[in-house]
């Protein structure tokens, strides 16, 4: 990465004001530091105040600025939604770049290997940003916002059980598939990301739980359901089939799991 001019406003208008224009918000630069792009005029925004992780009776919030080492380590974190995130935040390479990447870099790349946009999903987490306002992160994912900024990410304190699991070659590689499930206000959210495309929510599995009866058998039913509904490809970690049977193999132990 090649910057050109650096600014770091001390206020979230003037950051938003450039960002608008198309200066290139800068959240740890873990990945903007991979690519070789000239950037033109590159926003800091570790000045803004946005690294925190809050907890109020009904939500936790966490700041877009907030690194993936401060969820994994946050008591807040580890005392909430069954420590799922700090948990998924661990799995992520080495101590150094979680020391550096931040949540809202995660989002904001809507990167297919990402591990935390997987667990955030299952988690029904919302992302609030600067001129978009609050939304779901499913809308967020799947809409064409550009030129914002994105303050923080809410997650209600509605979830009674959450698990997430993740299939990698080395410890640091990316994931060639990874998992997350969680039981929000009864209702399974059920999300498989790295398929290699990006995390994507079971439809099948948020309505199909109710009727069945045991979690061995609600695992089995729901591993070949998931397996069918989502899709998978190939590429230099594994082949779409591989995947395919991966993530059947992984709805019976997650689903198992989030249902003890
Ligand atoms: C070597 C390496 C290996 C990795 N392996 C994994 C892995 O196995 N699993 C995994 O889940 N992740 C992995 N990551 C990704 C990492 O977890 C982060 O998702 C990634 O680094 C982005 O976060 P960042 O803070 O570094 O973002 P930057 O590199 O700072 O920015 C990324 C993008 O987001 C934009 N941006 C950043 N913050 C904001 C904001 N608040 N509002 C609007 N736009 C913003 C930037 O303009 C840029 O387009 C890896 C990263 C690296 C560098």
């Amino acid at each position: 990465m090649n910057i050109k001019e650096y600014i770091k406003p001390s206020h979230i208008d003037e950051a938003y004001e450039l960002c608008s224009k198309g200066a290139v918000a800068i959240g740890g630069g873990a990945f903007l530091h991979l690519g070789k792009q000239v950037i033109g005029q590159a926003i800091d925004l570790s000045g803004l105040g946005l690294d925190y992780i809050n907890e109020s009776d009904s939500h936790v919030e966490i700041g877009a600025m907030t690194t993936l080492r401060d969820i994994e380590t946050s008591s807040i974190m580890k005392q909430n939604f069954k420590g799922v995130l700090p948990k998924t935040a661990a799995s992520i390479m080495g101590i150094q770049v979680r020391n550096v990447a931040t949540i809202g870099g995660a989002i904001y790349g809507k990167y297919g290997f990402s591990d935390i946009i997987t667990t955030l999903l299952a988690l029904d987490a919302q992302v609030e940003l600067y001129l978009g306002g609050c939304m779901g992160l499913d809308h967020y994912l799947n809409s064409s916002i550009d030129k914002d900024i994105i303050l923080k990410i809410l997650i209600k304190k509605n979830i009674s059980s959450a698990v997430f699991a993740c299939e990698k070659k080395t410890h640091t590689d990316f994931s060639i598939l990874n998992m997350a499930a969680a039981l929000v206000e009864g209702q399974l959210r059920l999300c498989v990301g790295a398929r290699p495309g990006r995390a994507k929510l079971s439809k099948g599995a948020m309505y199909f739980l109710k009727p069945i009866g045991s979690a061995a058998a609600a695992g089995e039913t729901l591993s070949i359901l998931v397996a069918e509904e989502l899709q998978f490809g190939s590429d230099i970690r594994g082949s779409a089939e591989y995947r395919r049977e991966l993530c059947k193999a992984m709805v019976k132990k997650c689903v198992m799991e989030v249902l003890q």
